[in-house]
C-alpha cells in the first residue's frame, strides 16, 4: 500500500482496519486466530453472508442521500486532501500540496478520501461553517503496524466483546449513517455503536463522476472515469468533539484508534500541539499511558488490545494532522519500533523517550541563565525557543533510530546510548548558541554557566 500523500495512507490504514471489524465483528479468542492463523476463504464467505452488503457498494458506501431541502453545497475534490489550501476561512492555510496535486481522482479514490474527511479533516479547515466529524480535528491516531498487509489489518480490525466491555454503554444504535442518518441537535456519543461510529459521517455527500478518462492524482492508476468535484450538505447536529456537543454533554466518542485525555471536565481525543511538536516527546503515553496532577492520558483502545492479545513483533505508527484553526500546520507520520513482548518491554520504550525528555529539560534549564542578563526578555526567548525546536525536531529521527535497538540491548545499555546520542545533539545545539553569541560577552557568559548544567545531564541518573 503505497500513495503519494501519506494522509491518504494513513486514512486507507484506518478505513481498512474499519471495514474488517465490520465483516468479522471477532471477539478478542478470535481476532487471536486469525492474526496467528490469517483467514480461510470460507470463514471470509461466511463472514460476508452476514453482512449487508449493499450498504458497501460504490453509490452507498459512506453517503447518506443529499436532503432536497438541504443548501447544497459544490467544491473540487482537492478539499478533501488536508493540507491543500483551498478553504475558505480567512485562517486556512495548507502547507504541504498545491492544489494541482490533487484535481482529478478514480471513483475508487472518493471512498478513502470521503473518509478521510468525516475523520481526519477538521471542519474550520473546510470552510467557516465545515462540520467537525466524529474524532474533531487534528486528532493523533496510533495504528499497529504488522510485518504484512495481513498482520497490519487484522491487528488494526476490533474485538467487537472486548471494545464493548472497555465502554460504559447499554444501548447503542449499531446502524450505519448512511442507513439510518443522524437528526437531532446533539449526538450522544452513549447511543453510537461500534460499526456506526466507526464509519460517522457528518455530511451527507455526492460525488460527480464523468464518463472521461484520468490517472487519478491519489493511487496513480488509469481510469476510464474521473471524478474532479464532490456536493456536500451538512449534517444538523453535533458530536461531543465540538464546543456544541461538550456543551450540550454529548461526550467524546471513544475513537479506538485515538488516544485519550482524561481531564476534570470529560474525555477529549490526544491532539498534536503546534507546528513545533513532534510526537517522540508523547510516545509513552501513547504507549502506557501517563497521569499527572490535573490529566491521564490513556494509550488508544487498538494499543490495548493489542497489548492484550499478547502483542509483539510490529511496530507502531503515530499519524495526524497538526490542526491550528482553519489552518493544517503540520502533519504527523512516524513510525516506531516496538519491543518483541509488550508484556517486558515496554518500559524500554519508556527509558528511551524518558532519555530524551531529561535532556530536554536540562537544555532548557541551561538556556535558562541567559535570562539573567537582563536582557530584553523577548529577544531571549526567542533564542531559547529557537534552540528547543531544534532540539525537539532533530531528536525525533534519534529517538525512532535508537527504538531500532530495543530488543537487541539490555535495558541499561539501551538507556546509556539514549542519554549519550541526544544529549550530544542538546550540546551541538547549545554550541552553535555559543558560537553565535561568542563577542556578546554578558550573554555568553550566562551560556558558560549553563553549559555545565548541560554536562551534568544523565550523569545522576546514570
Ligand atoms: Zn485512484
Amino acid at each position: 500500500m503505497q500513495y503519494a500523500f501519506d494522509e491518504t495512507q494513513l486514512a486507507m490504514l484506518q478505513m481498512l482496519g474499519s471495514l474488517t471489524t465490520v465483516v468479522l465483528r471477532p471477539s478478542l479468542t478470535e481476532l487471536k486466530g486469525y492474526l496467528e492463523r490469517g483467514l480461510t476463504e470460507q470463514q471470509y464467505n461466511l463472514a460476508l453472508e452476514k453482512i449487508e452488503i449493499k450498504w458497501f457498494d460504490e453509490q452507498r458506501f459512506m453517503r447518506s442521500p443529499i436532503p432536497k431541502s438541504g443548501k447544497v453545497a459544490d467544491g473540487p475534490i482537492a478539499k478533501l486532501v488536508s493540507g491543500i489550501e483551498c478553504g475558505t476561512s480567512p485562517n486556512a492555510l495548507g502547507l504541504f500540496s498545491e492544489v494541482v496535486d490533487a484535481e482529478v481522482v478514480c471513483p475508487d479514490c472518493t471512498h478513502v478520501l470521503n473518509y478521510n474527511l468525516h475523520m481526519n479533516i477538521k471542519g474550520e479547515c473546510f470552510g467557516p461553517t465545515g462540520a467537525t466529524g466524529i474524532r474533531g480535528g487534528g486528532a493523533i491516531s496510533t495504528l499497529i503496524a504488522g510485518k504484512n498487509l495481513r498482520t497490519t489489518v487484522l491487528a488494526n480490525t476490533i474485538a467487537v466483546d472486548y471494545f464493548n466491555s472497555q465502554r460504559e454503554i447499554k444501548e447503542t444504535n449499531c446502524q450505519l449513517m448512511w442507513q439510518d442518518p443522524m437528526q437531532g441537535d446533539i449526538y450522544y456519543a452513549h447511543h453510537i455503536g461500534l460499526e456506526r461510529g466507526l464509519f460517522a459521517l457528518a455530511y451527507h455527500i455526492d460525488f460527480h463522476v464523468i464518463e472521461d478518462s484520468c490517472t487519478c492524482n491519489v493511487c496513480g492508476c488509469s481510469s476510464p472515469r474521473s471524478v474532479k468535484e464532490f456536493r456536500r450538505v451538512k449534517y444538523t447536529g453535533s458530536y461531543g468533539s465540538t464546543k456544541n456537543g461538550r456543551d450540550g454533554n454529548a461526550q467524546w466518542w471513544p475513537h479506538p484508534y485515538t488516544p485519550v485525555i482524561r481531564k476534570e471536565d470529560g474525555d477529549y481525543a490526544v491532539c498534536a500541539r503546534d507546528q513545533h511538536w513532534q510526537s517522540w516527546q508523547e510516545f509513552s503515553s501513547y504507549v502506557i499511558g501517563k497521569e499527572t496532577d490535573k490529566s491521564l492520558t490513556k494509550p488508544a483502545y487498538i494499543v490495548g488490545q493489542f497489548e492484550k492479545i499478547g502483542g509483539g513483533g510490529v511496530n507502531l505508527l503515530v499519524g495526524g494532522n497538526i490542526a491550528d484553526q482553519g489552518s493544517i500546520t503540520g502533519r504527523v507520520y512516524d513510525l516506531y519500533a516496538m519491543p518483541e513482548h509488550w508484556d517486558t518491554g515496554l518500559e524500554r520504550v519508556t527509558l528511551v523517550i524518558d532519555a530524551g525528555l531529561d535532556v530536554k529539560e536540562c537544555l532548557s534549564r541551561a538556556l535558562n541563565k541567559m535570562f539573567a542578563v537582563g536582557y530584553d526578555s523577548k529577544f531571549v526567548s526567542g533564542i531559547k525557543n529557537d534552540a528547543m525546536h531544534r532540539y525537539t525536531s532533530n531528536a525525533q529521527q534519534i529517538v525512532q533510530q535508537l527504538l531500532l535497538d530495543v530488543n537487541r540491548k539490555e535495558a541499561s545499555e539501551l538507556r546509556k546510548g539514549a542519554v549519550e546520542k541526544l544529549k550530544g545533539e542538546a550540546k551541538k545545539v547549545y554550541g552553535g548558541i555559543m558560537r553565535k553569541y561568542q563577542y556578546d560577552l554578558p550573554l555568553f557568559k550566562a551560556l558558560v554557566k549553563g553549559e555545565n548544567t548541560l554536562m551534568k545531564v544523565g550523569e545522576v541518573t546514570l
